[in-house]
């Protein structure tokens, strides 16, 4: 039987947080949308057309730990504007959402494009000041040296970006439920998170 549970949201939201909990939790497999926008983001930094990337993607392009970085997602975020890029990599995630035994996917447009008809949609938020706190306190572990208004500055212009475009712009699906994790630990949007998901299993 498959189930799907599509989560959206704005970067650093802590939809990643959620949904890799949510799929431990239940045994769902779980797909990071966002590493395929990257992957493509990395290939055309490397020269490559955007388009033909999306179209030739291979498992190895989803590793490497510049994949998380800064310049990378700027990179993902225009791509992904491309609705030829966009199209190209339609089918992968909408195999992944209707395997056998569950899936959870998390991005900007699952509830919204990729899987209209999922049984649960949430949609991660927080405000601006958080996120960013949230993406610092990330990039500086890894060695960035960026400072915190640089971070939400470039969280900004990505949100600004994803939202604008006119190929499946970042929004809430009309039926989705809205998580703000802007005052709510993780822990308690994680547990409102698992009730959503138990009450539709
Ligand atoms: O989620 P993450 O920050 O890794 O995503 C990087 C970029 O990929 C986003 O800023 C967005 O432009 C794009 N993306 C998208 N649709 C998705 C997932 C990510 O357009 N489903």
């Amino acid at each position: 039987m498959s189930f799907t549970v599509a989560i959206d949201g704005p970067a650093a939201s802590g939809k990643g947080t959620i949904a890799r909990a949510l799929a431990a939790r239940f045994g769902f497999a779980h797909l990071d949308t966002g590493l395929l926008y990257r992957a493509v983001g990395r290939r055309h930094l490397a020269g490559e057309d955007p388009a033909e990337a999306a179209r030739a993607l291979r498992r190895e392009d989803l590793e490497g730990d510049d994949l998380r970085g800064a310049e990378v997602a700027q990179a993902a975020s225009r791509v992904a504007a491309l609705p030829e890029v966009r199209s190209a990599l339609v089918d992968f995630q909408r195999a992944f959402a209707s395997r056998a035994g569950g899936a959870v996917l998390d991005g900007r447009d699952i509830g919204t494009v990729i899987c209209p008809d999922a049984p649960v949609k949430l949609y991660v938020t927080a405000s601006d000041a958080v996120r960013a706190h949230r993406r610092w306190l990330e990039l500086t572990a890894k060695g960035d040296t960026r400072s915190e208004a640089e971070v939400l500055a470039e969280l900004r212009e990505r949100d600004a970006r994803d939202q604008a475009r006119a190929s499946a712009p970042l929004k809430p699906a009309e039926d989705a439920i809205t998580l703000d994790t802007t005052e709510l630990s993780i822990e308690d949007a994680l547990a409102q998170a698992i009730a959503l998901v138990a009450a539709r299993l």
